[in-house]
């Protein structure tokens, strides 16, 4: 059995690999002594953690070997071995069920979208979308042993303790463990996440935002949320539900909500909202089939509004409404980026009428849309997302690959070329 002082190095030893693994992918070059400048390391323990991860082929060492100023030694630099792992990413929402994989460095390699047969039956899409993101390795000549993680961006809120699917207002799906259910298909550590956040700590991480701690993300398709990250940490709330603001009321009587109130904001600054003023909201949703047909027919509407007058105004009117209802949570956060995405948030005339909303309400804080930058979508953001907690990341179990790598490298050496 470990002892109390084996598990603290070993635990010591995993942050600062992951801090190693940070430094190289954030200054790509980088040679070992600054790597031990960074991080107070010495010198022998710097060397070791890089011998290590580059043994483990998850660093590689640069071609051009720099000479050092002064002392005549020659130093070699570092950066992330994009052939070293691969990572899953997968999005789980009624109107986007879809696959991703991308290198370490969290660079897209491949997506595509997956039909699942029946989206109301979990298990049997989670079956479907496994088997999709499996194929998709496997098309790409990758080893399935090289795929280190994946992350799972959902359209719901799992429980507190992040393993059930507590609530899902679309998909509807009974409570169950998604996190288990999808390790045992996939068979790596999984990151199971909202959508929203996914992509707001996707961004904050490697993306549009990187760096920063402070943004407030808008997502709006049919309905709408939002993620916030403050002060550098995503704010999740007591029932890990927060960011449903689509249910506040909108101080006026619009049309009947799913919830089945009338003054929602969902309802005056949604997909939903611009279907219903335009006459063609079906009445009576039920499950994820109508949410599906639904979503088509709002991607029409978005397209045709570039042309048609009468859907650019009420689109217009929807983005304005957004914006006027975001203020008073903007003034209470103080975030440094606003962040609009999603299928409506992408529209250039939605989120520039979101955008002149703000600033009419004295609102400066620089707005970044869909349609003005590439922000991640939902697949390509939970693979980041996944990266950043168990790549980058203290629970990143370096040790098993090497224990791994030098299994191999024994079975390769008793059975020859055959193996
Ligand atoms: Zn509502």
């Amino acid at each position: 059995m470990p002892t109390k002082k084996s598990q603290n190095v070993d635990s010591m030893r995993n942050f600062n690999r992951a801090s190693v693994m940070k430094l190289v992918l954030e200054n790509p070059g980088i040679d070992r002594s600054r790597l031990a400048n960074k991080t107070g390391l010495t010198n022998a323990a710097m060397t070791r953690i890089v011998q290590e991860l580059l043994n483990v082929d998850l660093l590689k060492e640069t071609g051009s070997l720099k000479l050092k100023q002064g002392r005549g030694r020659r130093s070699t630099g570092l950066e992330i071995n994009t052939k070293g792992g691969y990572v899953l990413g997968l999005s789980i929402l009624a109107s986007n069920t879809s696959v991703a994989l991308t290198d370490i460095s969290g660079a897209e390699i491949a997506s595509v979208s997956v039909q699942p047969s029946d989206l109301s039956d979990a298990k049997f899409t989670l079956d479907e979308i496994s088997a999709a993101a499996l194929k998709m390795v496997d098309d790409h000549k990758i080893r399935r042993d090289q795929v280190l993680t994946a992350g799972v961006a959902i359209a719901g809120y799992l429980d507190v303790e992040g393993d059930l699917w507590l609530h899902s207002p679309y998909l509807r799906w009974p409570p169950f463990d998604v996190r288990n259910s999808l390790e045992k298909r996939l068979g790596v550590p999984i990151t199971v996440e909202n959508v929203n956040r996914c992509v707001a700590v996707a961004e904050t991480r490697i993306g549009c935002c990187a760096g920063m701690t402070d943004i407030f993300l808008v997502r709006v398709g049919l309905g709408l949320g939002v993620a916030t990250i403050s002060n550098g940490k995503i704010i999740r709330g007591h029932n890990n539900t927060a960011g449903q603001i689509g249910h506040f009321p909108a101080g006026q009587d619009g049309a009947m909500c799913s919830c089945g109130k009338s003054d929602c904001i969902t309802m005056v600054a949604s997909g939903w909202a611009i279907l219903d003023q335009l006459g063609l909201r079906s009445a009576m949703v039920d499950g994820v089939f109508g949410i599906e047909d639904q979503d088509e027919k709002l991607r029409l509407v978005l397209k045709e509004s570039l042309s048609d007058e009468k859907i650019m105004q009420v689109v217009q009117g929807a983005g304005s409404a957004l914006g006027s209802h975001c203020v008073a949570m903007l003034r209470a956060i103080d975030p440094q980026r606003i962040l609009l995405t999603g299928p409506v948030g992408r529209s250039s005339i939605f989120g520039k009428a979101f955008c002149k909303q703000l600033n009419e309400s004295a609102v400066m804080t620089k707005v970044i849309t869909a349609n003005d930058q590439s922000i991640f979508s939902p697949a390509i953001a939970a693979a980041a997302l996944s990266l950043a907690e168990n790549i980058y990341s203290p629970t990143f179990n370096v040790e098993k690959l090497l224990i791994e790598k030098s299994h191999k490298k024994n079975t390769i050496g008793d059975t020859g070329e055959f193996v």
